[in-house]
């Protein structure tokens, strides 16, 4: 089967879920994978050592910032001349954004957030958790190239082979009529929920603790920096819900939920957050939840392995204290 897959990258910096989709890509077949944008030959060299067999290398100056409009043309270009089986493409905004405007121009579709495959042949079955994860979908492309996004994290990165390598060829950019005037990014800082292993979020039970005396967005910025230890004490990642994201004591890119990111930690804690259905369903295939939180009743006790019945400002820093003490740090 001819697989290409997507490298996504923000400014050279790859999500790693694109390694993950080269693993997938790899049980189908041989590999090409697919970098856009400028000064990425590093990205190039990375899809080798990860498994890539050939890299289609698309460098342009005005391909530096992601612009769907380009990066959706020149792939469209790419695959209309190669006419691959697959498009694999990690489950990002900007590649579903450019993965749907390819497949209009291609006649084809994407199925999007898948966590399986089955294979029949040239065939493939894309599985993927719909109605809020509650049920499982198969679903299939009748057309070629089948666009397929997979979900960050549902398959393993595969082994990287330094110094690995492999045929490299470069291709001209589609560049389209927009061009970007003026780019400001609203950053995340440290590591990104969506590759993380390890997520320590907060919901507005961050804001309260009267026994501080301070007000509600101190408080909150207090309980957050809480947070933060304990994430990056662990390697991992802060989250928050839509409460917290909503009241301004953290940024939107923080958010996990049905309107905010979907993840897939091996660990999640969630403090003082109560378990809305909205924010469940961004953490159904978190391999391991635990939950603090002061009310007895919160609904993410449902949905914890381990629940802490308490305050998250005496549990967390005992936690982090425990933490520090087991891993010598
Ligand atoms: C269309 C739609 C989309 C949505 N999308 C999302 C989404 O993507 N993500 C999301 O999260 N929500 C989303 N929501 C909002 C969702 O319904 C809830 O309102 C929200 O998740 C509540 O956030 P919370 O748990 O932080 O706050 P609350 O529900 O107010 O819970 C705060 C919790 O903190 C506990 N607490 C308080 N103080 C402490 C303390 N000191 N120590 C320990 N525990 C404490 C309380 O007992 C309580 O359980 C969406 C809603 C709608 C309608």
């Amino acid at each position: 089967m001819k697989t290409w897959v997507y490298i996504d990258h923000f400014k050279g910096e790859a999500v790693s879920a694109s390694w993950e989709a080269i693993g997938v890509g790899k049980t189908l077949g041989p590999v090409t994978a697919l970098v856009f944008g400028s000064g990425v030959e590093t990205l190039a060299a990375a899809a080798f050592e990860f498994g890539a067999d050939e890299v289609i290398l698309v460098e342009d100056a005005s391909l530096t910032d992601f612009r769907a409009e380009a990066y959706a043309s020149t792939l469209t270009a790419l695959a209309s001349t190669s006419n691959p089986d697959v498009i694999l493409l990690p489950t990002t905004f900007r590649a579903r954004e450019m993965a749907a405007m390819s497949a209009i121009d291609l006649n084809s579709g994407v199925l999007i957030d898948v966590t399986a495959l089955e294979v029949d042949g040239d065939r493939i079955t894309a599985i993927r958790p719909i109605y809020e994860g509650k049920l499982q979908e198969k679903t299939a492309c009748a057309n070629k190239p089948q666009f397929i996004t997979l979900r960050g994290r549902a398959f393993p990165r595969p082994a990287r082979e330094a110094g690995r390598s492999g045929t490299l060829n470069r291709a001209g950019a589609q560049t389209g009529a927009v061009t970007t005037v003026e780019g400001y990014s609203a950053g995340e800082s440290g590591v990104s929920i969506n590759d993380a292993g390890v997520i320590v979020a907060g919901g507005r039970g961050v804001s309260n603790n009267p026994s501080l005396g301070l007000d509600e967005k101190a408080t909150a910025e207090k309980g957050f920096t809480l947070i933060g230890e304990l994430a990056s004490l662990l390697g991992g990642a802060i989250g928050a819900s839509r409460a917290a994201v909503d009241a301004g004591y953290i940024p939107y890119s923080h958010q996990v939920g049905q309107t905010g990111k979907v993840v897939s930690p091996d660990l999640y804690i969630a403090a003082g957050i109560s378990g809305s259905i909205q924010h469940i369903v961004g953490i159904r295939t978190a391999k391991l939840v635990i939950a603090i939180n002061k009310d007895t009743e919160a609904p993410i006790f449902s949905v914890a392995r381990y629940g802490v019945v308490g305050d998250l400002f005496t549990f967390l820093p005992l936690l982090t204290a425990a933490f520090k003490k087991k891993l010598g740090k």
